[in-house]
């Protein structure tokens, strides 16, 4: 058997086994080797009771009472129950079909419990979990790998598994692998004298300490010489790209803050001094020969805008080289189609006047600014016409979706580039945005995401950081409540109270869609369309609810933003598609449903949609349970000073397989454990920066191997 050889060669398999190994991404025996256990035990997905999430997949361990056998209620099918409690709690269970369960375990014996938590009129219960009795329970409930005093004689590997197979099926594999010592022949990329700088096991021996571990420290110096693997090659990757970036020359931008009077004139309010600064920044960046990039930060309404339409401003009021005509050019690209227009419809506001052509591209259509007929309003364009007169320098601004980086969008003088809500977008469109129009842009970057000091060195370790600190003035903190179920009605007439006042409300759900209650183990979640219904029916029949989600038509979006920004939708009940840059300065109320599913990053990102106006913002946090540990992550959303603190908090405590890495940030469960630590982040930023600035990683045929690598599997996005 060879490493390269497809993964069918390691034993006999199903279809749907050899399908489950697919859905993973696994298709070689290598691939096979580096499927890591995400844990080791049972350990980390023990927990106590009380904390039982509907949905989850848990383990708990508790004493078994009241077995009794019988019929169920509807179908007469027989069934045997039980309820199982420990020191915090109590659970019920119940086996269809499996009668002698109850003979089989003694009442009150001491039992471990594994299945699915369902819940049926707020009662958490486990339906045909696996049981067994054990000797003894066990003494670090709920402590992961990286917790404290797990037990060693416990280490067994536990693998993310896919439907058709199971971490017991990768557990057999690979430990025969292993016995066939086929990952000696695997070259290991890390420079030998960086892994003893650093005390890093060799490739070798970490493939085996993390998959058969003899004691703990085994484990965890595995695991943290892959996460360091991660975040160093992100880093030189980031490293690398820097500095070929910066030996590009983009146009030279030689304008100062007094030139932009025509435009900050314009703004109905005066920039703060973060915002001057911010845009002093950038005119600097501007005047240099070498191409800008720069990250600006900034929470939520901070006004980051009003800057990047400050710094266009300064690109389409100047002349392309040697020419007594025309304007360099600008593109502005945001996430969704919303945002776009959102933009394309301020630059109108904050450029009209000013002779400047403006244009919009996204997939449902293309608009230019002005119309021949009206010259104070838009009108639509073929896409043909737009890509015409944006490639002959016509038209200076043009805001977009990702159809802005279609290869046939061809600029005639591309000097500025912006990317709106940057987390949105993988660095492959950042590639495409920025690539030469004949020169290489400047590029801003902007993101409302307050990410943990360790992820913004490693994922934007090419980036030169602006932060905007500081709100405009006149802004009210919003004032947040987390809402237990009991306190649900009373939370809907204080909403209603506002909504009498004339200021309208969002409420986000987690799902667009009912689940299908014949599914097992289904997110339980309320969906926007049932709640949406179910609001307009029964809480707020004299109000108008509308709904948004992300299935809807352009065309239909459009038409539910247009009616709430209007104001002719009181309530409206969204995914969290809101997220994302919307600005209606009258809905001061946010209500968030499911907000377990959600990180507070994220939950801090949603309630600043309500924080645009001048009148008193309010966040309601709807929790599911009323469970201690989740009511007081939640109500770090109250104490927490800003959104740094909440996403350090976010990070720290953030558990093993919710919301992981790869979905928020493009970085695997095992990189999250390295961003815990600084110290690891720094030293790997060191090493990355000293490779690229000296070329040396040329040197390395294997470092050079795993960045040419990594640049053809770039993800595309993260949404
Ligand atoms: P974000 O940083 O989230 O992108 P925006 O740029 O959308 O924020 O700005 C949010 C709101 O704040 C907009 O309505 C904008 O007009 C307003 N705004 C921006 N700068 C200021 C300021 N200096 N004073 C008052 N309002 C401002
Ligand atoms: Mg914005």
């Amino acid at each position: 058997m060879k490493l390269s050889d497809p993964v069918t060669s390691v034993s006999r398999m199903t279809p749907i086994q050899q399908n489950a190994l697919k859905n993973l991404g696994i298709t070689t025996v290598r691939d096979l080797l580096f499927h890591f256990p995400t844990r080791y035990g049972d350990a980390a997905r023990m927990t106590t009771i009380d904390s039982l999430l509907k949905g989850d997949t848990a383990v708990v361990y508790g004493k078994i009472e009241k077995l009794k056998t019988g019929k169920a209620f509807i179908k007469k099918i027989p069934m045997a129950e039980g309820t199982v409690n420990d020191d915090t709690g109590t659970v019920r269970c119940i086996w269809f079909n499996q009668p002698y369960i109850a003979k089989m375990i003694a009442e009150g014996a001491l039992v471990r419990v594994e299945g699915k938590v369902s819940e049926r009129n707020g009662n958490r219960s486990f339906l045909n979990p696996k049981i067994e009795a054990v000797a003894s329970l066990p003494s670090a409930i709920g402590m992961s790998l990286f917790g404290e005093g797990s037990d060693d004689h416990h280490l067994y590997p536990v693998y993310p598994e896919s439907r058709g197979i199971s971490s017991n099926w990768f557990f057999h594999a690979i430990q025969k692998m292993l016995r066939l010592n086929l990952h000696e022949s695997i070259q290991d990329p890390i420079p030998t004298e960086i892994l003893k700088k650093y005390n890093l096991p060799s490739l070798a021996t970490a493939i085996v300490w993390i998959h058969a571990p003899k004691k703990e420290d085994n484990a965890l110096a595995a695991r943290k010489r892959f996460s360091f693997e991660e975040i160093f090659f992100i880093q030189l990757e980031k490293q690398i790209a820097k500095r070929e970036y910066e030996a590009n020359h983009s146009y030279k931008i030689e304008k100062s803050y007094s030139d932009l009077k025509f435009l900050t004139d314009k703004f109905p309010f005066t920039l703060t001094a973060g915002q001057i600064n911010a845009i002093n920044g950038i005119l600097d960046d501007f005047k240099k020969p070498r191409a800008m990039m720069r990250l600006l930060e900034g929470d939520v309404g901070s006004g980051k805008t009003a800057v990047a339409a400050a710094a266009a401003w300064a690109t389409v009021s100047s002349r392309p080289p040697k020419q007594t005509f025309g304007a360099l050019q600008v593109a502005y690209m945001a996430p969704t189609e919303i945002l776009a227009t959102q933009h394309f419809e301020s630059f109108i506001k904050y450029f009209v006047g000013s002779g400047i052509q403006i244009a919009l591209i996204t997939s449902s259509g293309c608009r230019k600014f002005p119309s021949k007929v009206n010259p104070r309003s838009w009108t639509t364009i073929s896409r043909a016409q737009l890509l015409k007169w944006v490639a002959n320098g016509e038209i200076p601004v043009l805001v977009g979706t990702h159809s802005l980086i279609a290869e046939s969008v061809k600029f005639k003088h591309l000097a500025f580039a912006v990317i709106d809500e940057q987390h949105r977008f993988g660095i492959r469109q950042r590639q495409k945005l920025i690539r030469k129009h004949p020169k290489v842009p400047h590029l801003l970057s902007m993101t409302a995401t307050p990410i943990p000091r360790t992820l913004a060195l490693t994922l934007y370790g090419d980036l030169d950081l602006t932060v905007l600190d500081e709100m405009p003035l006149g802004r009210k903190r919003p004032i947040t409540e987390i809402v237990l179920p009991k306190d649900r009605e009373a939370t809907y007439e204080k909403i209603r109270l506002e909504l009498k006042r004339g200021r309208q409300a969002y409420v986000i759900c987690p799902r667009i869609d009912e689940p299908d209650p014949a599914k097992e183990g289904v997110l339980l979640a309320r969906s926007v369309k049932a709640e949406g219904k179910m609001l307009q029916e029964k809480v707020f029949p004299e109000f108008k609810v509308g709904i948004l989600h992300g299935k809807m038509k352009p065309a239909e979006k459009d038409a539910v933003m247009k009616e709430f920004n209007k104001g002719s939708i009181d309530v409206l009940c969204a995914t969290s598609v809101v997220e994302v840059g919307v600005n209606v300065e009258n809905a001061t109320i946010i209500v968030i449903e499911g907000a377990e599913r959600f990180g507070l990053s994220q939950l801090h990102q949603l309630r600043g949609r309500v924080i645009r106006g001048t009148h008193q913002p309010y966040c309601y946090i709807f929790s599911e349970t009323a469970s201690a540990k989740s009511v007081a992550r939640l109500k770090s959303l109250v104490t927490a000073r800003n959104g740094f603190e909440l996403a350090e908090f976010d990070l720290q405590n953030r558990g093993a397989g919710e919301l992981t890495g790869r979905i928020q940030w493009g970085v695997s469960d095992i990189a999250m454990e390295a961003l815990k630590n600084l110290k690891m982040v720094e030293a790997a930023r060191t090493e990355a920066t000293r490779l690229a600035l000296t070329d040396d990683w040329k040197e390395y045929p294997l470092l050079r191997a795993r960045i040419e690598d990594t640049d053809k599997n770039k993800p595309i996005h993260f949404e």
